[in-house]
């Protein structure tokens, strides 16, 4: 588990890998990297990015890795967020609106249980 001490908001990094030939990033982590085929090392993702495409899900997900809420399902919001280095991550993007999802707003995926989580950057990450 990383932590940055820069964002404390940001508790789990995105645990992907790195091509040491052609520098193709790959999420989730590859021992073989996806372009090359060369071996790749384990790398921590920033994860800001912008949403790349979008749905709502409206309909339970396939278990696991989907874990139900205890409250049990609610239709949420599912995208790919193509982070700064190059590659995309399915996420479930944490809105307190779907009617404010935008494809190419600003995200923060970060890793947590089950699919990885989005939400929209906030100030300070952003650039970094
Ligand atoms: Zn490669």
């Amino acid at each position: 588990m990383a932590t940055d001490p820069r964002s404390p908001t940001v508790a789990v990094g995105l645990q992907g890998s790195c091509c040491s030939g052609c520098a193709v990033t790959a999420y989730p982590a590859e021992e073989a990297c996806p372009r090359c085929g060369g071996p790749a090392e384990p790398a921590v993702l920033q994860g800001t990015g912008r949403l790349w495409t979008w749905t709502v899900q409206r309909y339970a997900p396939k278990s696991p890795p989907y874990q139900a809420p205890p409250g049990g399902f609610v239709p949420f919001a599912l995208g790919y967020v193509e982070l700064v280095e190059g590659v995309r991550v399915a996420a479930v993007l944490e809105v307190d609106d779907l009617d404010d999802v935008r494809i190419g707003m600003p995200l923060t995926v970060t890793a947590g249980h089950g699919v990885p989580r989005a939400r929209l950057t906030t100030t300070g990450e952003e650039g970094s």
